[in-house]
């Protein structure tokens, strides 16, 4: 039997913003930064005392911190805590790459290439405590985790609407700070590119990276939008960061060797870009304290399943519905960290528990979060050009899966050929362009796909180019 993963937050319903005590750059101000992380009954029992504070002791506080969601351990709330977005033990001393390594450091290879970068999710993944000598090491354990990671919906369906990039970050030393399996001192004695480090503000299992350093590396991959840091390591861990400097959406860490980090990153991925909230409490007696409408689109103040079908709220529209999860989408109290005063959609979820699919609500905004980057189509002639009845029109569809059901329809002069309707290459005189005058030629591919139902969503999974044709 699969051991008990539930995941249990903090009592804390709303974790600070980016928090400066010094002084702090414009781009650090603007971003809230949040590090989430799963928690794991299957860990080994919390730590004693004095390992926490010893692990404490070592991070210093820095003149800038960022908020960090953490887990609870055995017998005590998890909650928020303020984490150095750039430790100040990894400074200049600490915090670099390998000078031996040369070119090897920074290089970007693609993992998986699937359009032009202005129409694709582009993610970048990259390693920490890999030496110059361990770069085939990272690069499988990148290809691993990431299929692993993108292995459940709607990632699976939607994975050619990403770019995969692994850029190399050469460490000198291999391995992350306060490993246990590998360093049992429990000490700061790893010089990393990234500074990644277990113990991140006392939490054994909480990866904190340095997010300057991430982001340095990040931005030598085409249009990065979201990291994911994999630590070389095989201890169980990871964070989550809902958003991240330097345009980065969000950033995900986890460790490169551990059976359940592809889970944690399916989790962490789901805030980053799903924009969705934890669907677990840890609080048992707390409620959610407002009655304002929370944000986040698969949790809601109010607890009743008529409420949200008449007022068209939230998940209405999937009220009733069969969830993949298993039962049957409703209003379920318990989540955003309390146990009372706010409801999910469904009893269970990825976002609840880890080995689980996201629920119907839940893959409607991860599809949502996919086209905020990328578009289902690219075309070998720019629109809102000028062309020729005889310019062939080439477009690219992107390779989608299962779930996604891609709708091709041409325009002349805005009536549909429905003729047409499919075709991929053409020439606007096989649309019956006359040969004569100033046209209009439009072709919008959409997703239809089953899986999302609202109109905005529907608009935003779907691109329509157009050119004039004369
Ligand atoms: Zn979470």
């Amino acid at each position: 039997m699969r051991p008990s993963r539930r995941l249990r937050p903090s009592r804390h319903q709303r974790p600070s913003r980016l928090r400066p005590t010094g002084r702090v750059g414009p781009a650090a101000l603007l971003a809230t930064v949040l590090v989430g992380l799963l928690g794991a009954a299957l860990l080994a029992p919390a730590p004693v005392a004095a390992e926490d504070e010893r692990a404490a002791a070592v991070v210093p506080a820095s003149a800038e911190t960022i908020s960090v969601e953490v887990p609870p351990e055995e017998g005590a709330p998890g909650g928020y805590r303020d984490v150095p977005v750039a430790p100040p033990t990894q400074g200049a001393e600490a915090l670099r790459g390998d000078a031996r390594a040369g070119r090897v450091d920074g290089k970007v290879r693609a993992l998986s290439k699937t359009g032009p970068s202005r129409d694709r999710l582009d993610v970048v993944i990259t390693g920490d405590g890999y030496t110059a000598a361990q770069q085939d090491d990272f690069r499988a354990d990148a290809r691993a985790r990431w299929q692993q990671l993108t292995s459940i919906e709607p990632y699976k369906s939607y994975r050619g609407l990403m770019n995969v990039w692994m850029v190399q970050a050469v460490s000198r030393d291999s391995g992350i700070d306060r490993d246990r399996n590998t360093d049992p001192g429990n000490v700061n004695d790893k010089r990393t590119a990234l500074g990644a480090y277990f113990w991140c503000n006392g939490l054994e299992r909480l990866i904190c990276v340095n997010v300057r350093a991430v982001g340095r590396y990040a931005a030598k991959a085409p249009q990065a939008e979201l990291a994911v840091v994999v630590a070389n390591s095989s201890r169980y861990g990871g964070a989550g960061y809902f958003d991240g400097l330097r345009g980065l959406t969000g950033i995900a860490t986890l460790s490169s060797d551990n059976p359940y980090s592809s889970e944690i990153g399916s989790h962490e991925v789901g805030h980053a870009l799903g924009k969705l909230a934890d669907e677990y409490w840890s609080c048992g007696s707390c409620g959610y304290g407002s009655t304002r409408e929370a944000a986040e689109p698969n949790v809601t103040v109010h607890g009743s399943v008529a409420y949200l079908r008449d007022n068209s709220r939230k998940w209405y529209r999937w009220l009733g519905e069969t969830d993949p999860t298993g039962g049957t989408v409703g209003v379920h109290q318990g989540g955003k960290y309390v146990a009372r005063g706010i409801w999910r959609p469904t009893e269970n979820s990825i976002m609840r528990s880890l080995g689980l699919g996201f629920n119907l609500p839940g893959q409607e905004s991860m599809i949502n979060g996919f086209y905020r980057y990328a578009q289902p189509v690219s075309s070998n002639v720019r629109g809102g050009t000028r062309i020729s009845r005889t310019r062939l029109i080439k477009l690219r569809l992107a390779s989608l899966g299962d779930l996604a059901a891609l709708q091709v329809r041409w325009y002349r002069n805005g009536k549909e050929v429905v003729a047409a309707r499919g075709r991929t290459t053409l020439r606007p005189s096989a649309l019956g362009v006359p040969a004569r005058g100033r046209h209009t030629v439009k072709v919008r591919v959409a997703d239809r796909t089953g899986a999302v139902r609202s109109p905005r969503i529907r608009a935003n999974a779907a691109r329509t180019i157009s050119w004039t044709v004369r």
